[in-house]
């Protein structure tokens, strides 16, 4: 199952404390995952395996929302950050768009996002 992960900069802290956290889920054998430039550089800095997209403002958004359309992609786990607006929003209201449209579990904070991991965890 590949998921994505995406972390504003603002977010980004807390979203390496989640994988830390959640490090047992996510090195399962089933569990492939994808994520923005930068934020892949955290997560793989944290010991966890990614394959890396573009930086989100330079299309890795559009990219994971490319994938979610295609059906490859099954979950996406974005820590937004709404405290600050960010170049490429038309890009993240799209993956926004793209996941309603194909029914694919999107988490735009950290809350969201431990439910969903668990319910994968069983
Ligand atoms: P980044 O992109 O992981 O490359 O910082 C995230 C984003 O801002 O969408």
């Amino acid at each position: 199952m590949e998921i994505a992960i995406i972390a504003h900069d603002g977010k980004k802290a807390d979203m390496v404390q989640f994988l830390n956290k959640n490090k047992e889920i996510l090195h399962k054998e089933n569990i492939k995952i994808i994520a923005t430039g930068t934020t892949g550089s955290k997560a793989e800095a944290a010991g966890i395996k990614v394959k890396k997209m573009l930086s989100g403002p330079m299309g890795g958004d559009a990219q994971i929302a490319a994938r979610v359309a295609v059906g490859k992609c099954k979950m996406v786990l974005f820590f937004k950050d709404p405290m600050s607006s960010h170049p490429h929003e038309p890009d993240i209201n799209m993956l926004i768009r793209i996941c309603d449209v194909h029914n694919v579990p999107l988490a735009t904070n950290e809350a969201t996002a431990q439910l969903l991991l668990n319910a994968i965890a069983e």
